[in-house]
């Protein structure tokens, strides 16, 4: 026996063995897709099958036998036609076209006497035989290009068949035209690519299920890697995406999950690319039932199980449905559907895969929803924090002024009411007015406070030279006991909301005097450096414990060696300072120590063009 003898041998022994294998999955389940593949593959096991057994026992046929088996073969194309229409849309208008041609041919060979063709009919069938396979392995190439995960291989195996088999044509009529010892060589090449193009066909077609496992585990297990990570994205549309992604990756069909809406008692959808929502009836389409019916469906021919929704399926080229429940333990929260044009894409192991991934994807929204639990809770928690301390801090402090306010006014009343005509109480009036003023101060804080809340602090912006800012604030100061050095080293013009920076300056000022003994200076300096301008007060007072140095730019926030009958305050003043610089791009610290001062640091940043360094 000859290599070539052998190979021919094995890749003819591999064309029958792939016929059973087909043959057997089509008894076991007789699909249109199986049926065209058993056809397939058996006009190709017939012909090798009849070949050899032929030439062994020098069987001459009859010429109805050879019409037969041209026939057969002239169908090939079609039955590959039949298979691309089982994965993918194919025009009926072509597909009655080859049907026509097959019969046409069939018509003309038997009529004919004799098997020699004459030129027209040969031309024609060429180009038959030829259109149909072009059109069928590029149509199966633009699939391989739309599809994914294991659709998508799948459909690259068969197209490297439908390679491989128009290349083995080509050997093998190119080998009749050459001579020893180049014809036996490319008759070798052509019996190897028929080889490779049947197994590439099968693995396509049929693929074992162990196959079919490697192929769909690299997407799974990426989808299972990433399953911790998903819980955290920013938003559940992000979720719902990845899991559409991963569950369409795995199947190799198209995805989408459906949330439940407790509200609105229906379950939610986007759309893909806009991401526009829509909604579904629980028992509407067949996603829609699975979700109602809490059940796996599968259906192979929507249009028949679902007929309401036929113009739905129609229009998105949807030839077969797989729709899995999404729900953690008695908690219903959507469902997945797959769906692919044709339902060969799907295998009876998908189901178990859309089980599994819709488990997990219920895992996965099921944790999001507690993490957006927690959130919430921890929201609320700091609401009503917040509010407690509002409502002590303005409690405290709003009180006090007030009650001296009220008490002050209710004595100078009776006074006057006793005795109409007594000269007014300075003192006391000045006392109302001072603690009036306090009392506006504080609720001044709580609106700025309020205003920061929501971004909104700083408005109209102009330049301002810092330098001429912080001098005239400086100057406005009652020096009272304490005295104020000034240093300002050039020009520093920035683009600020004037009015919010000089309440800053106050701010640090007044804090400066206030949390520092009587006689002690307070030092304000500003210059500009490595493209800021820099703002510091600094001053001899009480300073600020280590621990309580991080805390004190916060709400409501007050240093631990702070007495609250001492020094009024509600805490605030930081807060907003902290905001003032911030919302103009710049940065606030302290730096102190107790018992012996603190400073305070602002940046700002310098007006475009303004940097000097
Ligand atoms: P308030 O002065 O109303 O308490 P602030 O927000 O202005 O609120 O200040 C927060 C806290 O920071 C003060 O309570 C005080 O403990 C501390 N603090 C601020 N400025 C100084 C300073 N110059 N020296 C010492 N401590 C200060």
């Amino acid at each position: 026996m000859t290599a070539l003898d052998l190979i021919t041998l094995l890749s003819q022994a591999t064309y029958v063995l792939i016929f059973l294998l087909v043959a057997w999955s089509s008894v076991r389940s007789p699909t249109p897709a199986h049926l065209d593949m058993t056809l397939f593959f058996g006009i190709l096991a017939f012909v090798v099958a009849y070949s050899r057994v032929a030439a062994a026992i020098g069987f001459t046929p009859p010429d109805w036998f050879v019409d037969a088996l041209i026939v057969a073969i002239i169908a090939l194309p079609y039955v590959l036609l039949r298979l691309l229409d089982d994965f993918t849309h194919v025009p009926v208008l072509l597909k009655r076209a080859a049907e026509i041609g097959v019969v046409a041919f069939a018509v003309v060979l038997f009529a004919l006497p004799g098997s020699a063709l004459p030129p027209p009919v040969l031309i024609a069938l060429v180009v038959y035989i030829a259109g149909l396979f072009l059109y069928s392995g590029g149509a199966f190439i633009r699939a391989a290009r739309r599809a994914q995960g294991v659709t998508k291989r799948r459909l690259q195996a068969i197209s490297l068949g439908a390679i491989l088999f128009a290349l083995e044509i080509v050997a093998s009529g190119g080998s009749s035209l050459l001579v020893e010892p180049d014809k036996t060589v490319l008759a070798a090449i052509g019996q190897v690519l028929g080889l490779v193009s049947a197994g590439a066909f099968f693995l396509g077609f049929a693929p074992p299920p162990l196959l079919r496992r490697a192929w769909q585990a690299p997407e799974l297990q990426y989808l299972l890697t990433r399953a911790a990570s998903l819980p955290r994205l920013p938003s559940t549309l992000e979720i719902v995406r990845e899991l559409e992604k991963g569950a369409a990756g795995a199947t190799g069909s198209q995805a989408r999950i459906g949330l439940w809406q407790e509200d609105d008692r229906k379950v939610r959808m986007w759309t893909p690319v806009t991401d526009a929502p829509y909604d579904i009836e629980p028992g509407q389409l067949l996603a829609g039932r699975s979700f109602e019916e809490q059940r796996t469906i599968f259906s192979a021919d929507p249009i028949k199980d679902d007929p309401q929704a036929a113009d739905i399926y129609r229009s998105g080229h949807i030839g077969a449905v797989m729709a899995a429940p999404i729900t953690a333990g008695e908690r219903r929260l959507g469902v997945l559907v797959l769906f692919a044009e044709r339902p060969p894409i799907f295998e009876v192991s998908d189901r178990e895969i859309t089980q599994l991934l819709a488990d997990q994807a219920a895992v996965i929204l099921e944790s999001r929803a507690l993490i957006d639990h927690a959130a919430r809770v921890r929201a609320r928690e700091e609401a009503t924090r917040l509010k407690e301390d509002f409502l002590s801090a303005a409690a405290h402090d709003l009180k006090t002024p007030l009650t001296t306010v009220v008490a002050q006014a209710q004595f100078l009343e009776r006074k006057a009411m006793r005795d109409p005509s007594a000269p007014s109480d300075l003192q006391g009036l000045q006392r109302i007015v001072r603690e009036g003023q306090r009392l506006a101060a504080l609720v001044t804080d709580l609106l700025d406070a309020a205003r920061l809340e929501q971004g909104k602090l700083v408005s109209d912006r102009e330049p301002v030279d810092l330098g001429a800012l912080v001098s005239d604030v400086v100057a406005r100061q009652h020096p009272g006991a304490h005295a104020h050095d000034l240093d300002v080293r050039g020009a520093i013009v920035g683009n600020y909301d004037r009015r919010r920076i000089e309440q800053l300056v106050e701010n640090l000022i007044e804090n400066a005097r206030k949390y520092s003994p009587a006689a002690t200076p307070v030092s304000v300096a500003v210059w500009q450096a490595e493209g800021e301008a820099h703002i510091s007060v600094r001053d001899q007072g009480i300073g600020i414990p280590p621990a309580d140095l991080p805390k004190i730019f916060e709400r409501f926030s007050r240093a631990s060696n702070v007495d609250d009958r001492r020094f009024h305050g509600m805490g605030l003043g930081l807060y907003i300072c902290r905001g003032i610089v911030e919302e103009h791009g710049g940065r606030i610290w302290a730096e102190s120590e107790v018992g012996k001062g603190s400073t305070f640091h602002v940046t700002l940043p310098l007006q475009e063009g303004r940097r000097l360094n």
